[in-house]
């Protein structure tokens, strides 16, 4: 006897994908032991009414049962298509009863051959064709070897628009992957090439995003590892782990923060921790427990957002800008996925395909924040590459400067200690060497341009009488003043000289003998009508001038010295006070 169910579900000609949820009678049978004739034989009161959008029944290691009574009233016969959506159930058992009450099973799921399947598909669909004005009922189970998400949304297609449906679905596939596979090839290409720890981090968890599509779709199953049922039944897990593996310690590396954000530095090695757990969680046969802390991982890496946006605003870091962007789509991937498990949304090809595009969208991003991230390094280095430069030069401009300024005060010194040779320390006007050396090359220069040149000695007359009657400081008082008398009186190209102790001579450049002999009588007058003030008195003396002028035969300055000093000693022996020449 076949029990009245608490609604139908009326068949039509067209159907896209209609949920068939609000229409289906569920059990929870947690014991697995229930047989079909256990589920007819039921009392009703046991069955529960499926909720609109609660088909996610979470980790359960209980078998679900689904009783749908569907309709076709119209007057021809219906193809149709049942299609349960969630790709990873290990075991689903689908009970066909008709009118006349056969029944017809079929049996599929995870842990089955592929080749068992009524249409090849990676969600479990379902072809019938149901006879005009026909009542049948489909039992479904779905059960797990040990545990696992059990998610019991059902939809109705006619067979045509299943068909169109696998199609844009295969389309929409091409582009996931075709997308996935050009931002892998655009990693190596551009960026393997930089040798960053950021791009190895990267390529591992773009990779692991798509083999983790390839297993969440169920494509893997149908196409890649449909002989093993080890893959098929933990990849989706295990891809999953590793892809949270690649992407926290992509995440650490991008944003250093080992050394920026230690406190988040902490926590993105908690997530390490989980993710490395659920691995082994699901390797020693905790499988709800890997799952769960799966779960954790995930929902914890929707909070990075806030971590990249700390590292732009408050760090500076301008390339977390499309980081901040990638992770917002992640956080939002991860919301709907939630959203999906918690039945707050309905399990539709919109929510499926914001995750799958929105996991792909993040990579896509990421890769942007990856460039912007190498450009803000090579920004970085030439800085610190001018800076160095610019130091270097400043150093070597002080280095410069500090050498031309010893340079300067050494040509100072130099000079200081050429003058200070010579001249003559009471006087102040040139000593014997300066008189003998100067007074040489202008000799020379005269003779070779033929100019005349003259040389004038002075004696200050009987200075021996002066040291003795006012004494040695008095006689130097007067030394130092016949030199200013003669200095003022000499002309700049003049060469004049201290060559003794009371003898004094000059040079006079381009004055013959008769000029010089006029200005020996001028000084000689000078002298006498001098009174020199001392701290003894005023004190007069007289002095004795001999000149000579150059003549041709003269070949050195000292012939005209030794004539000069002849002169003088005639101007002496003539009585003193008077100017003699030769
Ligand atoms: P004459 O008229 O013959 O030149 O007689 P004189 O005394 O000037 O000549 P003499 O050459 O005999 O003496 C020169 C004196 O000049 C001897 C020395 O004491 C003095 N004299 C030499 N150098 C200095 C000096 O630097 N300071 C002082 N105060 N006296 C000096
Ligand atoms: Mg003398
Ligand atoms: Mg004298």
């Amino acid at each position: 006897m076949v029990p009245p169910a608490f609604a139908e579900f009326q068949l039509s000609p067209e159907m896209s994908g209609l949920p068939m949820v609000g229409n289906a009678s569920v059990i929870e049978d947690p014991s697995r032991e229930l047989t079909l004739e256990d589920i007819l034989e039921k009392d009703w009161a046991e069955f529960q009414q499926q909720e609109k959008n609660k088909t996610v029944k979470g980790m359960t290691s209980s078998a679900w049962w689904v009783m749908l009574d569907v309709d076709n009233q119209t007057s021809s016969t219906i193809d149709w298509v049942l299609e349960s959506i969630y790709t990873h159930t290990d075991y689903l058992d689908l009970y066909h009863i008709n009118g006349n009450g056969e029944v017809s099973t079929i049996l599929t799921g995870d842990k089955r051959p592929f080749d068992q399947r009524a249409i090849s598909s990676e969600s479990f669909a379902f072809p019938f064709s149901s006879p005009a004005q026909s009542q049948e009922k489909i039992v479904i189970r779905y059960a797990y070897d040990e545990i696992g998400l059990v998610e019991l949304s059902l939809r109705s297609w006619d067979k045509k628009t299943f068909q169109d449906h696998s199609s844009i679905t295969y389309y929409l596939y091409g582009c996931l992957f075709g997308a996935g596979l050009f931002v892998i090839l655009f990693i190596l290409i551009i960026h393997i090439p930089t040798r960053l720890p950021e791009h190895y981090w990267y390529l591992g968890y773009v990779i692991f995003v798509l083999a983790n599509s390839l297993a969440n779709t169920g494509l893997g199953h149908r196409f890649i590892w449909h002989d093993s049922p080890y893959l098929t039944d933990s990849a989706h897990i295990m891809i999953t782990a590793l892809a949270f593996i690649f992407a926290v310690q992509f995440n650490r590396v991008f944003l250093q923060t080992k050394q920026a954000m230690p406190r988040a530095d902490w926590l993105l090695k908690f997530l390490l921790g989980l993710a490395i757990s659920s691995i082994c969680f699901y390797l020693l046969g905790y499988r709800e427990l890997s799952v769960k802390f799966l779960l954790l991982t995930g929902l914890l890496l929707a909070i990075m957002p806030i971590i990249g946006l700390w590292a732009w605003k408050v760090l500076k870091r301008t390339d977390a800008r499309w980081y901040v962007l990638a992770w917002s789509v992640w956080t939002i991937s991860m919301l709907v996925f939630i959203g999906r498990l918690s039945g707050i949304l309905e399990v539709s090809d919109g929510t499926l395909w914001i995750s799958r595009m929105g996991l792909l969208l993040e990579t896509v991003l990421l890769g942007l924040a990856l460039i912007d991230h190498v450009n803000v390094l090579r920004a970085e280095k030439r800085a610190s590459e001018e800076k160095l430069i610019k130091s270097l030069e400043d150093a070597n401009l002080l280095l410069e400067e500090k050498v031309q300024a010893r340079t300067a005060d050494l040509e100072q010194a130099h000079q200081e200690a050429v003058s200070m040779a010579e001249t003559d320390e009471l006087t102040g006007i040139g000593n014997r060497r300066f008189f003998f050396s100067r007074g040489e090359n202008a000799f020379q220069l005269a003779k070779r341009l033929e100019q005349p040149l003259s040389l004038v000695m002075i004696d200050i007359d009987h200075f021996k009488k002066v040291n003795d009657s006012k004494g040695h400081a008095a006689g130097d008082t007067v030394l130092k003043r016949i030199a200013e008398i003669s200095k003022q009186r000499l002309r700049s190209t003049d060469i004049h000289g201290r060559i003794g102790g009371e003898e004094f001579a000059f040079i006079m450049m381009g004055t013959g003998l008769k000029e010089a002999t006029a200005f020996a009588e001028r000084l000689r007058k000078d002298i006498e009508i001098t009174a020199i003030d001392s701290p003894l008195g005023n004190i007069n003396v007289t002095a004795s001038l001999g000149i000579s002028a150059m003549s041709s035969q003269d070949q050195q300055l000292a012939a005209l010295l030794h004539r000069a000093d002849e002169a003088l000693y005639q101007a002496k022996s003539n009585g003193r006070n008077r100017v003699a020449f030769l």
